[in-house]
C-alpha cells in the first residue's frame, strides 16, 4: 500500500512544474528506498550525476553516504533517501527559499506515508527546513549536528542532523565529526533495536 502511494508521489514529481527548477532538470529525483524504512535521509538536492540518473546520492557524496550507512549496519536499500528539492539547482547552486517551500510538499507526503522513526537531515539547508517546519529552532549546522531531537508536538519521529557528506569530502574536521555523528546514531539505533 505505502509502496503505491510512494510511487504516486514519484510520478507527480517527475512531471512537476511548480517551481522554476523543472526548466533546467534532465531528470527529477523523487527519492528511493524501502517503503517501510525506519529512517529517511534528507539531502539538499540532486547534483550532476543524480540529475542524469534520476536517483538520489549516486555521485561521490553518494559513495561516501553508502559507506557511512554500511558502517552502522544499514544498507541503502533498507532506508529511504531523498532531498528537500527534487530537481537539480543549476550549477549546483543552493536551493532558494521559494524552491524549498514549494518542493517540500513532496517530502512531507513521503514522510507521512513512511512514518519513519528517524529523519536524518544532511547539511544545513535540509536541517534548517526539517527543524523549522517542526517548530524546532535552528541556528547553524555546527550547533545542531549530532543531537537527537524529539519534537514535542505529538509526532513520534525523532530528528537528527549532521553535515552534508559532499561538504565533508575535502574537509577532514567535518568528515571526522560526520563519522562521530553516525556512531552516535548507531548507538541510538542499537538501543532501539533497529540495527
Ligand atoms: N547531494 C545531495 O544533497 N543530494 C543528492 O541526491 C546528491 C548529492
Ligand atoms: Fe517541482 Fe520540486 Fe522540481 Fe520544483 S524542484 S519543479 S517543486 S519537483
Amino acid at each position: 500500500m505505502s509502496e503505491e502511494l510512494l510511487a504516486k508521489v514519484a510520478s507527480d514529481v517527475v512531471v512537476c512544474t511548480k517551481c522554476d527548477l523543472w526548466k533546467s532538470r534532465r531528470k527529477a529525483v523523487p527519492g528511493e528506498g524501502d517503503s517501510r524504512a525506519k529512517i529517511i535521509l534528507v539531502g539538499e538536492g540532486p547534483g550532476e550525476s543524480e540529475d542524469r540518473e534520476g536517483k538520489p546520492f549516486v555521485g561521490a557524496a553518494g559513495g561516501f553516504l553508502e559507506a557511512l550507512l554500511n558502517g552502522i549496519g544499514l544498507d541503502r536499500k533498507s532506508v529511504f533517501i531523498t532531498n528537500i528539492v527534487k530537481c537539480r539547482p543549476p550549477k549546483n547552486r543552493e536551493p532558494r527559499p521559494i524552491e524549498v517551500e514549494t518542493c517540500t510538499s513532496y517530502l512531507e507526503r513521503q514522510i507521512n506515508i513512511i512514518k519513519p522513526d528517524f529523519i536524518i537531515a544532511l547539511g544545513k539547508h535540509s536541517a534548517a527546513y526539517v527543524f523549522q517546519s517542526r517548530g524546532i529552532p535552528f541556528s547553524t549546522i555546527t550547533e545542531a549536528h549530532g543531537k537527537l531531537v524529539q519534537p514535542e508536538n505529538g509526532r513520534r519521529t525523532s530528528i537528527f542532523s549532521t553535515f552534508h557528506p559532499a561538504a565533508t569530502l575535502y574537509n577532514m574536521k567535518y568528515k571526522t565529526e560526520l563519522k562521530e555523528d553516525f556512531e552516535l546514531l548507531r548507538r541510538e539505533l542499537k538501543h532501539r533495536k533497529l540495527v
